[in-house]
């Protein structure tokens, strides 16, 4: 599979580009905005690249975007290891679209977990450790439990903005 290089990319007319890799294929690309599958298999290629030829035969840049803010290339040199293994992956990425499913589920539990931690800012519930797999959450007001099963419907709850006034008389 031929990668896009950059050079392409101006002759399309997509991108203006002022650094020193125009000839380098574009690998992957991932940005602010993007979901945690283009981020797991953006920093899964990454990690197969080797250290040794870091800026020689591959490089990471950024560039700043106005629609979505920042956009990162993960850039490999024509007739490089770093192209072969960008081209491997690529392939095997249209085969099936996670590149590491173990990398995949450790980001999208990263993501619920920032997210819940954000939902419970200002809510009224703190997260409370009961030492088991259940995500408990706690009225900051009187002490009353909420338990769910996962962080999905705990974060769905936050969402629904129930507070002590909903629970306030019901037995805990
Ligand atoms: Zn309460």
């Amino acid at each position: 599979m031929a990668l896009t290089t950059i050079n392409d990319e101006i002759r399309n007319g997509h991108f203006a580009y002022y650094g020193e890799r125009q000839h380098f294929g574009i690998a992957f690309t991932q940005h602010r905005e993007s979901d945690a599958l283009e981020r797991s298999n953006f920093r899964v290629a990454v990690a197969a690249m080797s250290q040794d030829d870091k800026n020689e035969t591959w490089a990471v840049e950024r560039a700043s975007h106005f629609l979505v803010g920042w956009v990162e290339y993960l850039l490999v040199k024509p007739n490089s290891a770093a192209w072969t293994i960008a081209e491997e992956l690529r392939a095997r990425e249209e085969e099936y679209p996670v590149l590491d499913d173990e990398d995949f589920s450790a980001l999208e539990a990263e993501e619920r977990e920032e997210q819940l931690q954000t939902a419970l800012i200002g809510s009224g519930w703190s997260l409370a450790d009961e030492g088991t797999m259940d995500t408990v959450l706690e009225c900051d007001e009187c002490g009353y439990r909420e338990r769910f099963i996962d962080r999905e419907s705990a974060l769905a709850f936050l969402y629904d903005r129930e507070r002590h006034e909903d629970h306030a008389g019901e037995e805990d």
